[in-house]
């Protein structure tokens, strides 16, 4: 089922598309005729993890309402009160039951049919490979080296994407599900380093 904002989240009053001037100029957005709420509806954050053993392959993970053969990263909201570190080494835990050693970011990407901004981690686990004890929510994983890992074009497909690249192997690219597009988005990949200093990326094109 989805779900929509139609009340204000303070007095309960329906909520109006009411334009109002904003930094960026005049916007119409949901808001409250009574209290004067604006309804933002920021996206909310996902976290993500590509999780590597000692053998240098990553946990991709199958989850229950999911088709056969889809896999995925391991993934769960933010909680109020966490920071994404701790949020991460707490889903971690809590999906595959094994203890993040270490971690590094990978990036950040957004989901917009899901309005979700993903941040996404690389973490390193201690343990021995079928020492993973999944959630109910995940039915079954795999570990997977960076030469026989397929990428997807979403998210945390190029979160994949930026952990085997970052191992010496070029990415290569698969649909994420059967029929889908396995083309990444050219804004996102390959990567468009700037000539004066390869950390940085050139910036997106505003509209
Ligand atoms: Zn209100």
């Amino acid at each position: 089922m989805a779900f929509e904002t139609r009340f204000c989240s303070n007095c309960a009053t329906p909520l109006e598309w009411i334009t109002q001037a904003e930094d960026s100029g005049d916007v119409s957005r949901l808001r409250c005729p009574a209290c004067g709420f604006t309804h933002w509806g920021n996206p909310t954050p996902v976290l993500a993890a590509v999780v590597e053993n000692d053998r240098g392959q990553a946990l991709l993970a199958r989850n229950a309402l999911w088709q056969e053969g889809v896999f995925g990263l391991i993934t769960g909201f933010m909680e109020a009160g966490e920071s994404p570190e701790t949020g991460i080494c707490r889903e971690v835990l809590e999906e595959t039951g094994l203890q993040v050693k270490a971690l590094r970011l990978l990036g950040s990407w957004e989901f917009l049919r899901m309005n979700q901004v993903l941040i996404a981690y690389h973490v390193r686990v201690a343990g021995n490979p079928d020492d993973v004890r999944l959630s109910p929510e995940l039915l079954e994983y795999r570990w997977v080296t960076p030469e026989a890992a397929r990428c997807w074009p979403a998210g945390t497909g190029y979160a994949l994407a930026h952990w085997i690249r970052d191992k010496g192997v070029e990415p290569q690219f698969g649909a994420f599900r059967p029929g889908q597009s396995p083309e990444p988005d050219p804004a996102k990949w390959p990567l468009r380093p700037w000539s004066e200093d390869a950390r940085f990326q050139l910036p997106p094109t505003l509209a």
